[in-house]
């Protein structure tokens, strides 16, 4: 927020008021107000049994650093339409059976903008072969209880989410397939 000192409707200056989670920026010359609304991504925890997809990233934020499949929502899009579109830009795949799994908040890099991950389960096609944008530089399927530290806050808690609700059906269902 601190970086919105001039109105983007009018151009004037504007005065940031409120505190803590309410804050805001106003101005006085046309009445605009630009509330600290985070901006929404999906997270796409894409599972394999017990096991999830990952990407390295290629770019900055965060290059190098283990990310999920997904990204920002555009313009009417729903965050179900979005996933789906991240999936087939990102790894060439129809994403699947999509089940939301939570909302994580995170802090986008060093920009100070804060972002709402909205999370969800899916899964690949059977036949499904991964081809990967130039937005990343490789895959690997992690197994959720072994997994490297990941780009962002918001698809760290998701994934350690559903990693232990895996923790907890585990122990049944090796029981059950033995
Ligand atoms: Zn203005």
């Amino acid at each position: 927020m601190k970086d919105w000192k001039f109105c983007p409707r009018c151009g004037d200056r504007t005065r940031i008021t409120g505190d803590g989670e309410d804050i805001h920026a106003e101005c006085h010359a046309c009445g605009f107000t630009k509330y600290d609304n985070p901006l929404p991504t999906t997270v796409g925890l894409v599972l394999d049994g017990d096991r999830i997809l990952l990407l390295r990233r290629e770019h900055e934020p965060r290059k190098g650093r283990w990310d999920t499949v997904g990204g920002f929502l555009s313009g009417a899009e729903t965050a179900e339409e979005n996933l789906v579109r991240e999936g087939l830009e990102e790894i060439g795949c129809e994403l699947r059976n999509l089940r939301f799994a939570g909302s994580y908040s995170s802090v986008y890099g060093d920009t100070g903008l804060t972002t709402i991950g909205l999370a969800f389960v899916c899964e690949l096609p059977p036949d499904a072969k991964i081809v990967l944008s130039e937005e990343n530089s490789e895959y690997a399927w992690f197994p959720l209880d072994d997994r490297p530290p990941l780009a962002f806050a918001d698809c760290e808690a998701a994934v350690a989410a559903v990693a232990a609700v895996a923790a907890v059906a585990a122990p049944t269902s090796r029981t059950g397939s033995a």
